[in-house]
């Protein structure tokens, strides 16, 4: 059995400021630790369940956030910037998976929770799949549907968890901060959150048949609000991007994975004109 483990740093257990998420910083360091405790939570949970390879793919900023040499055996890790991968924190995701855990999740743009955003705050007002907005959680299911693997398991904070749950029936949730503001967050301790990560993982690897695949109907629409009209105005330089608005441009794609695909360029597109969000 292989697991999929996609791991964000907003919804790790303590984590509450954007600079614990800017790499090379001492808060960022600190940060770090936590964020590789709760993957190898999980991970460890997913091998004692029957998992034969766990493959953790780090999907924040750079993706170089995972402390590597402190993985155990069994759990390969996915590493390196975003400018070498077409789709972001599902690199790799396919159909030799039998199940997907997102851990340190976070909820989506233009909704309350610890440092919400979708994909890039700095360039995403909104996030639309065929008409309904979404977040990073529905993007990887949607993905990993595609693909017929089922998202069996989230941890995040408590808005995490509720967008989860309406995202995904059967999904099973751990909440290891509630926010209380933007940046502030109640935050359960490390030997705490790793253990009940530890069981849910075991327990969702396990009951991975009773949560069904995302289905999502094809052709796929994506519509991005960016913040600023100078962002769709790079966006829409790039094909097969069609501009529908002031701040919106709209991807059209036979598939999912290659809807996102395009959506992921684009973002980065923009990324020239981005401003800063995690404050
Ligand atoms: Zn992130």
């Amino acid at each position: 059995m292989r697991v999929f483990l996609s791991a964000d740093m907003e919804g790790i257990t303590g984590v509450v400021h954007g600079q614990e998420l800017t790499q090379n910083t001492p808060s960022w360091a600190e940060a770090r630790r936590w964020m590789t405790a709760d993957v190898i939570a999980a991970a460890t949970g997913a091998l004692a369940a029957g998992a034969d390879e766990v493959v953790v793919v780090d999907g924040h900023a750079g993706m170089r956030n995972v402390l590597f040499d402190e993985l155990p055996a069994g759990v390969v890790a996915h590493r390196g910037p975003a400018a070498g991968r077409v789709m972001c924190q599902v690199e790799g995701l396919d159909d030799s998976f039998d199940c997907v855990l997102l851990v340190g999740y976070h909820s989506m743009a233009g909704t309350v929770g610890m440092l919400s955003h979708t994909w890039h705050g700095g360039v995403v007002g909104e996030f639309r799949l065929n008409g309904l907005p979404i977040g990073e959680t529905a993007i990887t299911a949607a993905v990993a549907g595609h693909h017929g693997v089922p998202v069996v398991l989230a941890t995040g904070d408590q808005y995490l968890v509720a967008e989860a749950g309406a995202t995904v029936d059967g999904i099973t949730t751990v909440a290891v901060k509630e926010t209380t503001g933007r940046q502030n967050a109640r935050c359960l301790p490390l030997p705490t959150t790793t253990a009940m990560i530890r069981d849910a993982a075991e327990r969702a690897v396990r009951g991975r048949s009773a949560v069904a695949p995302i289905v999502t109907a094809v052709p796929v629409t994506i519509e991005i609000d960016t913040l600023s009209h100078r962002q769709a105005d790079r966006i829409e330089r790039f094909r097969p991007v069609e501009r529908v608005g002031v701040r919106t441009i709209r991807i059209v794609a036979a598939d999912v994975p290659t809807a996102f695909e395009h959506a992921w360029l684009a973002v980065e597109v923009a990324d020239f004109e981005a401003g800063a969000w995690n404050q």
